[in-house]
């Protein structure tokens, strides 16, 4: 505090100069830094340098969930075609690096070009922008990330895309609370979280967890997402609670976020997803197209795309 003197004297200096005062008094504080948890920075890791903003991009939105399975891609390629659909516009960045499935629920193939041999374009479909480390590694061939590798290359996908303007871009997280989600909540400026989880207790308590990991990095809650909420026959209609019922509903409850919507179990869903045109693109009109088009119309209405 004491080397810092001169410039508290200075401050109060030049604000008297301003018209109109007449007594200045400059009060110095601190930062707390205790706040930041400890765990969040791994030793011998490139630390990130604070959230950036990507250009031309407004906002951003991540897709999370505990644990893999629960629909978390294909709430991400839904929501990503909904929101375009209703007049925004919409990329898609798939993150989920170790197993990456938006080229096959997109309908895109194909490594994405660049014409400065820098900055990489995206590829398009069904009124999206999209890019996935799967576009840039051969299908079905398992790839190894080492720690440090993977995080430039998720830099990279972040920074040296050219996204254009964008109202918003989904991020389309892997699943779980580890080093990639951390580095993309620190690296890039993230509006707001969802986090999907099937109606299990186990897939809620995954999902736990990561509501508590964007608390930690400060990153909003928008809601979340029960999936597989009911399974909806597609003989004859009959519906049936094959992972339970209501569980995120009364977690979210718990937790004080909101439950964005129950999106039923449909094969319907899992088809148009393996199609390459995610349902609310090939039945809009259809009741499982249409819980994703109410959120999308949600995030709209309360300035989260
Ligand atoms: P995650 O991204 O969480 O790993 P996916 O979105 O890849 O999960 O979904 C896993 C599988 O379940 C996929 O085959 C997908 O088509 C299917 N699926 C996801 N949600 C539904 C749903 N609501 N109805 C039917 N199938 C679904």
């Amino acid at each position: 505090a004491k080397q810092l003197e001169p410039v508290r004297l200075e401050a109060e200096a030049r604000v008297k100069e301003l018209a109109g005062v007449t007594s200045v008094s400059a009060v110095m504080t601190a930062h707390s830094t205790a706040a930041a948890p400890p765990d969040l920075k791994p030793a011998g890791r490139p630390q990130p340098s604070g959230p950036e903003k990507i250009p031309g991009v407004d906002r951003i939105i991540a897709i999370a969930s505990g644990k893999g399975g629960v629909g978390k891609s294909t709430v991400s390629a839904n929501l990503a075609c909904a929101l375009a659909a209703q007049g925004r516009r919409v990329g898609l960045l798939d993150a989920d690096v170790f197993g990456p499935s938006q080229p096959r629920m997109m309908g895109v193939s194909g490594r994405p070009g660049s014409a400065d041999g820098k900055r990489i374009v995206p590829k398009h479909n069904h009124g999206v922008s999209m890019m996935s480390m799967g576009l840039m590694t051969n299908e079905g061939q398992a790839v190894v990330w080492r720690g440090p590798m993977l995080m430039s290359a998720l830099q990279q996908m972040l920074m040296q895309v050219e996204w254009g303007a964008l109202d918003v871009l989904i991020v389309d997280l892997p699943p779980g609370t580890g080093d990639v989600q951390l580095t993309l909540a620190q690296k890039a400026r993230l509006d707001g979280a969802i986090i999907v989880s099937t109606p299990q207790d186990v897939a809620l308590l995954d999902a736990r967890k990561g509501i508590d990991m964007f608390n930690k990095v400060n990153i909003p809650i928008i809601g979340m997402i029960e999936n597989m909420s009911t399974h909806i026959c597609s003989n004859c209609g009959h519906e049936e609670h094959l992972f339970g019922h209501g569980g995120v509903a009364k977690e979210a409850a718990a937790l004080d976020v909101p439950l964005l919507a129950e999106i039923p179990l449909h094969l319907d869903i899992r088809v148009a997803s393996d199609s390459g045109a995610p349902i609310v693109v090939t039945k809009p009109d259809s009741a499982s197209a249409g819980s994703f088009e109410k959120i999308a119309k949600t995030l709209i209405d309360s300035g989260f795309a």
